[in-house]
């Protein structure tokens, strides 16, 4: 789950990271009265959506001007115009894909004078189990960019879990970014910091890209990206609600209602499938045929009727998907469940698009009887490599 990154700040400053000062505002007005609150002369008013890259975004709308999501404004009323602008226009960045995300909030912040700027993360190292630390001179811009053409400028290194952050860890961070002095102790207190908030808050993903010097002499974390591990959600009810609805794609909001395993993708044969591996498999099959999966959909092991109901209603509710593949190994999953629960779904939404089914394990008869009875227009599949020929030439057929 992410945050914004007004939210973020909000935490790091909890855990006493240096941040600046700053409200976030949801009309013009309440930017202004957030302005009027701090001190000036510079405030930077920040579009607040769940993507990087705002800076050298671009909105839609020509009224929102040509100068992207996060300006400077050098008095109130610029902020206030800003926010205006800013406020209800569809932000594209290159993380947003094209069709870019509407803006609904701001963050009005105090304005700092840059010196230099640094980038510097942690995430979760799943290959070595520990937080790695990401670290770099390069700031403000594309880390990937960085990645790619200047890989010698990125640093990385994990902290041990059993031991936590060291001092050694500090004065790594420090010399990475060329730091002495004062400078390099607030680097190493800036890393301990950001790491014990990284751990007691279950983050999977923090990224403060800038991490500026200013102009006299303090690290400040300029932007920041926060992302929760959803497994260690429910011992956070405070990081609960901090989601917002309206950053998520709707499918996968109503499909996390029914603790389903639903990730939207942007092709057009719709999946549902039980078990995370045979999903994979499911999708690079489909992908190996010639088309693209709409979906990513794990129904689980003993799914309810109603739990696969919903998930072929996500499934058909998506307009890009020409044809539905349902791949069930009935282990715990019983077969007759799937078929019950897909003739369900029809009833109430209809079956407008071409659906191939393949059954295979627990009650399996019973399940093939249940569609077979049920006069609906299944195309019937005997293995994956038929289930994916199969669905992959009804799409086609239909094209
Ligand atoms: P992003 O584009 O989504 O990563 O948003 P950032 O929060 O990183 O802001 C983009 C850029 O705006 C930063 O890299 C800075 O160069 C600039 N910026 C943000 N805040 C300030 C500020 O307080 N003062 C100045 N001078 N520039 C800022
Ligand atoms: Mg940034």
């Amino acid at each position: 789950m992410n945050i914004h990154e007004y939210q973020a700040k909000a935490i790091l400053k909890s855990f006493g990271a240096p941040v600046s000062a700053g409200f976030p505002a949801f009309t013009p007005e309440e930017a202004a009265k957030a302005a009027t609150d701090l001190p000036g002369p510079l405030w930077v008013v920040k579009s607040q959506i769940h993507a990087g890259g705002r800076g050298k975004g671009k909105f839609k709308e020509s009224s929102a001007g040509e100068k992207g999501g996060v300006r400077l404004a050098k008095s109130i009323d610029e902020v206030r115009e800003f926010a205006s602008q800013m406020l209800g226009s569809t932000l594209v960045t290159h993380q947003t894909g094209p069709e870019g995300k509407k803006v609904n909030r701001i963050y009005v912040e105090d304005g700092s004078d840059i010196e230099k700027e640094f980038y510097l993360s942690l995430l979760v190292d799943r290959a070595t189990a520990q937080v790695a630390f990401v670290v770099s001179t390069e700031g403000g811009m594309d880390i990937e960019a960085v990645a790619e053409h200047t890989p010698e400028k990125i640093v990385t290194f994990s902290v041990d879990p059993a031991t936590g952050f060291l001092p050694h860890h500090g004065r790594h961070i420090a010399s990475a970014f060329g730091l002495k002095g004062d400078l390099a102790k607030q680097a190493a207190k800036v890393g301990a910091t950001l790491y014990k908030a990284f751990v007691a808050k279950d983050m999977s993903l923090l990224e403060v890209n800038p991490l500026i010097v200013t102009k006299d002499g303090r690290l400040v974390c300029l932007d920041a990206k926060m992302g929760f591990e959803d497994n260690a959600l429910f011992r956070h009810p405070d990081e609960v609600e901090l989601r917002d609805l309206t950053e998520e794609d709707a499918k996968e909001i109503e499909a996390s209602k029914y603790e389903l395993s639903y990730i939207a993708l942007d092709g057009t044969i719709g999946c549902m499938v039980n078990g995370a591996g045979l999903a994979m498999a499911t999708m690079d099959i489909i992908k190996l045929y010639g088309e693209e999966p709409a979906n990513f959909l794990d129904v689980g092991g003993g799914a309810s009727k109603e739990k696969v109901t919903a998930a072929f209603k996500i499934i058909t509710s998506d307009p890009n998907v020409k044809g539905i593949l349902v791949n069930i190994f009935g282990g715990i999953m019983r077969c007759d469940i799937i078929a019950e629960g897909v003739l369900a779904a029809v009833k109430e939404v209809g079956l407008q698009v071409p659906l191939v089914v393949r059954l295979e394990g627990t009650n399996v008869e019973k399940g093939k009887e249940i569609l077979r009875d049920s006069g609906l227009n299944v195309i019937p599949a005997d293995n994956l490599d038929d289930a994916a020929q199969k669905i992959v030439s009804a799409v086609r057929g239909a094209k």
